[in-house]
C-alpha cells in the first residue's frame, strides 16, 4: 500500500463531509459551512462583562425572562465588521472562477449569485457606507425587517447581509452565554426559549444510558435540561397526545417529540456528550429532515 500523507481535516470540516456524503442534498449548505465555521469557532472578540448580577439573574428567570433581555449589550463594531468581511471573502472564493464573469454551468450558478452579493456586502463595508454598529443592534434584536430596508436602500442582498450579520453577532452571544452560565444555579428553566438569549429552542438531546433530556440554544449554545416526558412549547405531559416520529432506519439516532395539544414539535439527538457549542449549526443542518417528518404532518417549529 501507497504512502498516505496523513492530513489533519479540522473535525467541523470531517463532521461536514460525512455528512454530506450520507445525505447529498445538504452538499451546497455544507460546503459553505465549511469556510465559514471553523472561522467563527477561532474568532475571539474582547467582550466586557454584562454586569447582571446574581440576584438580578434570579428575578429575571423566576419571571420567565432570558438574561439578555432588556440587558445593555455592548457592542463593539470594529471585530464583527472585519469578521463579515472575511466570511464575505470565503464566500466570494467558494465560486467557481470561470463562472464569476462568463456562464459556467448551470449548478454553478448559486455559488455566482452569492459570490455576487457577498462582494458587493463587502465593498460596502470596506468603503464605510454601511453602519455596522446599528445593523448588529438590530440583529441582536432579531429585527430582520429594518435590515431588509437598509439592505435595499443600497441594492444589497437583504438575506445574505441578515445571514453575515448573524453570524458576526455568534461570537458576541458565545460569550455571553460562557459569562452567564453559572447564573443558572439551581433554578429550572422548562421553556422552549433560550433562558440566555431567548432563542428558539430547535434541537433536543436525549444524553447517556439515562436518556436526559437537554434543550440546546442554536445561537449562543446555552444548555439546559428539561422534562423528558413534557412538551417544552407548551407543558403537556399527557401521554395521549405526546407522541414521537421516527426517521426511516435512524430511530436509534433521531427522533421528533410532537404534541397534538399545540402541535408543536422537538427534534431530538441521542447523544453521549453535549455536542459542543461550535458544532450546533452542523447538527442543526444534520436534522433538516426531521424538520420535514413533521411539518408533513401539521406540526411547527415554534408554537409562539
Ligand atoms: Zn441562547
Ligand atoms: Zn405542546
Amino acid at each position: 500500500m501507497a504512502n498516505q500523507t496523513r492530513e489533519t481535516v479540522d473535525p467541523i470540516v470531517a463532521r461536514l463531509r460525512s455528512m454530506a456524503q450520507a445525505a447529498p442534498e445538504l452538499r451546497t449548505a455544507a460546503r459553505v459551512y465549511e469556510t465559514v465555521l471553523p472561522l467563527l469557532r477561532d474568532v475571539k472578540y474582547a467582550v466586557p462583562p454584562l454586569g447582571i448580577s446574581k440576584d438580578e439573574a434570579r428575578a429575571k428567570l423566576q419571571a420567565g425572562q432570558p438574561l439578555l433581555s432588556d440587558a445593555a449589550l455592548p457592542i463593539d463594531d470594529g471585530p464583527p465588521r472585519r469578521l463579515i468581511i472575511e466570511l464575505a471573502e470565503q464566500l466570494e472564493n467558494l465560486a467557481p472562477k470561470r463562472g464569476l464573469w462568463s456562464r459556467g454551468e448551470p449548478e454553478d450558478q448559486p455559488a455566482v449569485t452569492r459570490a455576487v452579493a457577498a462582494r458587493q456586502i463587502r465593498v460596502e463595508l470596506e468603503s464605510n457606507k454601511l453602519n455596522v454598529g446599528q445593523l448588529l443592534a438590530m440583529a441582536t434584536g432579531g429585527d430582520r425587517s429594518s435590515i431588509r430596508a437598509a439592505a435595499e436602500e443600497r441594492q444589497l442582498n437583504a438575506d445574505l447581509l441578515w445571514t453575515l450579520l448573524q453570524f458576526a453577532m455568534r461570537p458576541f452571544f458565545h460569550a455571553w452565554r460562557e459569562q452567564l452560565t453559572p447564573l443558572l444555579g439551581d433554578l429550572e428553566w422548562n421553556q422552549a426559549r433560550c433562558y440566555v438569549c431567548g432563542g428558539d429552542a430547535i434541537i433536543g438531546e436525549l444524553r447517556g444510558n439515562e436518556q436526559a433530556a437537554h434543550v440546546r440554544c442554536v445561537l449562543c449554545g446555552a444548555d439546559w435540561s428539561v422534562l423528558r416526558l413534557r412538551c417544552v412549547h407548551c407543558g403537556n405531559e399527557d401521554h395521549n397526545t405526546l407522541s414521537y416520529l421516527y426517521p426511516e432506519g435512524r430511530r436509534e439516532k433521531w427522533r421528533v417529540q410532537v404534541c397534538d395539544r399545540c402541535k408543536g414539535y422537538l427534534r431530538i439527538q441521542a447523544s453521549f456528550e453535549p455536542t459542543r457549542p461550535e458544532f450546533l449549526l452542523v447538527e442543526d443542518l444534520a436534522m433538516l429532515h426531521l424538520d420535514a417528518i413533521a411539518q408533513a404532518q401539521g406540526y411547527t417549529r415554534t408554537t409562539a
